[in-house]
Parts: C-alpha cells; structure tokens; sequence
C-alpha cells in the first residue's frame, strides 16, 4: 500500500550533512575542544543525581534551568523571558508552530540555513525568501519591502548567518522588527553562533526591552561545546514564551538534559574558555584563504565560507579523500570549512594546497 504521506514529503531525503568517521571533521560546526575531565566529573554526578528520580517525569518548566540561562544572558532578561528545548532547531520549530501554520507566511532571506524551510513546511506554514547582497549582508531596504509585501507571522534571520558568518547591525534588526510589527509578525533573530562575534559587534539582545516582537534564539551546541547535550534556548517577551508554553509537547525537556544544561552552566568560564581561541583562529584561516587568492566571506562564527570553485564537489572530495571533512553548502562555487584546534586546520591547509594547488 502506498503510505498517506503528506504531498509536499514524498521524496524528500532527511536533512544532514554526512556523518562520516575521519581524521579531521570540519563540516558541521562544532567546537573541537571537549571538555575537561572536571567538567565530565561535575556532569556525571548531575546525572547520577537525576537518575535518582528518574521515575518522575521533569520539571515541565525547566525553571532552574531557565534561570540559569537568563543569568547567564543578563542585559536583564528574566527566567520568565527564556525558555528552553532540544536544540534550538526544536525551540524554532515550537516558534513556527505557535506563529505559523496554514495560511500564514515564514521569511527569510537566502543564503541561509536550511533547516528554515523545513521548519515551515514542517508547520505547515508558508515560505518566502529574499536574497542577500552580493557580499552575504542584508539590505535594509529589501528585506523591509519583503516584509511589508509578503506580511510574514515570522521572520527568521540568523545572526552571524549560516552559511556566510555575516552577522547583522542593531538597526538593520530594528528595521526589520519594525516592519514586521507593523504587519503583525515577530522577527526572530537565531544567535546560534553568537558567542563568535568579533570585538564590537553587538548582540540582538540589546533591543530586547524596546521590541516586544523579537525573539532572541541560542544555543549551547556551539560556544558551550555542547552539541551532544541537545539544548537550545530563547530570549523573548515573556508572552512570546507563554505562546511556546501551549504548543510545547509535556516534558520536553528530560531531566537529564536538564541536569546536563545546568551542570554546564556551572562550567561556563571554563566551557566558553576556548571561544577567544577559536575567534583567532578563524581570523588567521580567513586570512591565510585570502592570501592563497580565495574569496571568502567576513566571518562572525566558527566557520568561513570560502570559494569559488568551478567544480566545488571535486574540492570536497579531494579534502575527503586526505582525511579532511569539510561541508559543501552555500551558493554554488562555495565551500564551508568550521574552524577546529590549530592541528586540524593545519591538515586542513596541507590538504586545501594539495588538491588546488
Ligand atoms: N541555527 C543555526 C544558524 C545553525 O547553524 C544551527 C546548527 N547548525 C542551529 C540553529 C541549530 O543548532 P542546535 O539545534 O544544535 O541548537
């Protein structure tokens, strides 16, 4: 029997880059540091410590969680203003579930991350997108008449972008905000890689107090190096969160990954050590790109998109087949590499020089 499955799924391949065991794995932008055995010791016992009740289901709030981040946040957010999920893909999806859906329209602008799509068609929800300039950043002017054309319920824009690592000024994200709420939609403005900012470029969590539709998405995967742990989390009014609160499943959240996030937190200093780090050294593979005569793209996150190549599967291969996983994405030509320990994008630069010369 042929399966009821929706029209707009049939033939679509789950969404990933390739999980592949190499030597030096640059491709999905994760921090290469794990972290110290006192922060694993810590963990654990958080866990060991959880696993006592585990017959009960979890906070369903979160609350000591949330507090937690809104204190790590600060700029005077409150445990009120944050809620938490299972990577802040989930908090998105539970923000197209709550603002989306048939008839209604999501808005970005591309290159962008893919999974925004997917978020709408999965919310069964509209999907525009308008485009960036030339040099990856957002046109003020475009992107408000996109706005004001299409009247989306939600406008997603990360910032730095994924793929490109631009990231955007306040006023460009006050404009937008503005158009959005004068057609009654909410701008969220996903921070995933925020913590990567270079010195002097701000946080959309400034604007917070003043704009009451504006969402502000992070996550720990990134700076925290704590992918695994499947824990993303949002900055809003407290009533874009009570909205998240009524289409969020019961218990979401596990205890474990709860106790995970919290014991993390703990660790903060030490988690985010390796930031500053990771900042420098994508500055110096920007510039050692730039200085091979590649184009590549000003980067406010862990990874720089870098190009062009007529042929840039070859390129990629080429890197794979030395050991190298870089991610191919972004507009035709480019290639995303993310930014690893000194060693790795050592191999990385001996590879690159072998396969384009
Ligand atoms: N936003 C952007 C722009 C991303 O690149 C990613 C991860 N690649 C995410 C959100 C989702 O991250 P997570 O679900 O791990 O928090």
């Amino acid at each position: 029997m042929e399966l009821p499955l929706r029209e707009e799924l049939r033939g679509i391949e789950p969404y990933g880059a390739p999980q592949l065991d190499v030597p030096v794995a640059l491709n999905v932008n994760e921090n290469p540091y794990p972290p110290s055995e006192a922060v694993v010791a810590d963990v654990a016992a958080a866990v060991a410590d959880a696993t006592r009740t585990l017959n009960r289901y979890p906070d369903r709030e979160a609350t000591a969680l949330r507090e937690a981040l809104a204190g790590y946040l600060g700029h005077g957010v409150t445990a009120r203003q944050v809620w938490a999920a299972n990577g802040s893909n989930e908090v998105m999806l539970q923000l197209l579930q709550a603002f989306g859906g048939p008839g209604r329209t999501a808005v970005s602008f591309a290159p962008t991350y893919s999974m925004y799509p997917e978020y709408a068609r999965d919310a069964m929800t509209g999907w525009v997108v308008g485009h960036r300039a030339e040099d990856f950043s957002l046109d003020v002017e475009h992107a408000v008449t996109v706005v004001k054309e299409h009247r989306p319920s939600v406008v997603l824009l990360p910032s730095p972008n994924n793929p490109t690592g631009t990231a955007l000024p306040l006023d460009t994200v006050a404009s937008v905000c503005a158009a959005a709420a004068e057609v009654g939609g909410v701008v969220v403005i996903d921070e995933a890689y925020g913590e990567f900012r270079r010195e002097g470029t701000p946080s959309a969590l400034e604007l917070l107090p003043t704009t009451p539709n504006l969402a502000v998405s992070r996550t720990m995967s990134k700076a925290f190096a704590l992918a695994g742990a499947r824990l993303g989390y949002l900055a809003a009014s407290a009533e874009i969160v009570d909205a998240l609160r009524v289409v969020r499943l019961p218990y979401h959240l596990s205890a474990v990954t709860q106790a995970v996030a919290l014991a993390a937190l703990r660790h903060t200093g030490e988690l985010l050590g390796r930031v500053d780090d990771l900042r420098a050294e994508r500055d110096r593979t920007v510039e050692w790109l730039r200085g091979r005569g590649h184009e590549v793209a000003d980067s406010d996150a862990n990874f720089a998109l870098f190009g062009r190549f007529p042929d840039r599967h070859a390129v990629w291969q080429g890197l794979l087949d030395r050991g190298v996983l870089i991610r191919e994405t972004g507009p035709d030509g480019w290639l995303r590499v993310s930014i690893g320990t000194p060693d790795e994008m050592a191999a990385f630069k001996a590879a690159l020089v072998e396969v384009v010369g």
